[in-house]
């Protein structure tokens, strides 16, 4: 049993030291609340917990402390995709919902997986999800004063459970500033897959992640035999004709955990119950 969380990116230039340590605290945290959740529970339950931990913090940006768009709303989008039986499902700019990452799991019931929109927010509000603004005053300062937020603050979580199945999770309040209608990475298979074999969760520059379809890459790479640390390479390698911007957290079938970032520096936590490795 294993789990590896994100929560985005932060740059040494931009971020003060009590944010670092914050984030740095928030992660261990959480990631061990998840392991413990994980003694009990599968690795589609225990992402899904992870994430609405990681949404429930306003250091990050998903649910609570979510980015806001040049029009001045909030639109959320998260994914849930259970490796065992390859279902995705998933929302995509959804509004005023505290926990995006849940709508998308009870979403996982349904013929219809992945709603964007009014419908997302019309099927939360008709599944008992109360209506809930996951704005906080620093975001709508820097909404104000025009300053983008500094650091992207996606949120991620892959797990491999006692039976060895593996699922991934990803929320995010998107870029900020973007034009509404703009579709994050993190509701699609480049910013969250999973199969029996791999499963991975992105964060960085959604356009990018789209562009090198990050974690449909990874997986298919180690389904079909490479080592997870050369599948990783390839991709990130992919990434660079363009600068691509993108972070990425793992977990493959043997139970090997593994992480990349194409820029300083993703923010990150895995924890096994033994060892805890943190970003620093
Ligand atoms: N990937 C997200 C997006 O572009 C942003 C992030 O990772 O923070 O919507």
């Amino acid at each position: 049993m294993k789990v590896i969380i994100h929560g985005g990116f932060f740059s040494e230039s931009s971020t003060s030291p009590e944010t670092k340590l914050a984030k740095q605290q928030a992660l261990e945290r959480i990631v061990k609340a998840a392991y413990a959740y994980l003694q009990a529970h599968t690795a589609l339950e225990t992402v899904v917990y992870a994430c609405s931990l990681l949404e429930d913090d306003a250091l990050f940006n998903a649910g609570t402390g979510s980015q806001i768009q040049s029009d001045g709303q909030i639109r959320m989008s998260a994914a849930v995709m259970d490796g065992s039986s390859q279902k995705m499902s998933g929302v995509i700019n959804i509004e005023e919902v505290k926990n995006p990452v849940l709508v998308a799991h009870t979403l996982m019931q349904e013929e219809d997986r992945i709603l964007g929109g009014e419908g997302a927010t019309n099927y939360a509000r008709q599944h008992g999800y109360a209506s809930f603004s996951t704005e906080i005053p620093q975001r709508r300062a820097e909404y104000e004063a025009k300053v983008k937020a500094t650091g992207l603050g996606t949120v991620g979580c892959v797990a491999i459970d006692q039976s060895g199945k593996l699922a991934a999770a990803t929320s995010t309040g998107g870029k900020g500033f973007e034009l509404p209608g703009r579709i994050s990475d993190s509701a699609t298979v480049a910013g969250n897959y999973a199969n029996e074999y791999c499963a991975v969760s992105c964060t960085g520059v959604g356009e990018d992640i789209v562009s090198g379809a990050v974690a449909a890459k990874i997986v298919t790479r180690v389904t079909d035999g490479q080592a997870i640390k050369a599948a990783f390479e390839k991709t990130f390698a992919e990434l660079k004709p363009y600068d691509g911007f993108c972070g990425a957290i793992a977990i493959d079938q043997a139970g090997n955990i593994y992480h990349q970032d194409s820029h300083p520096s993703m923010v990150f936590a895995s924890f096994d119950g033994a060892a805890l490795d943190l970003f620093h």
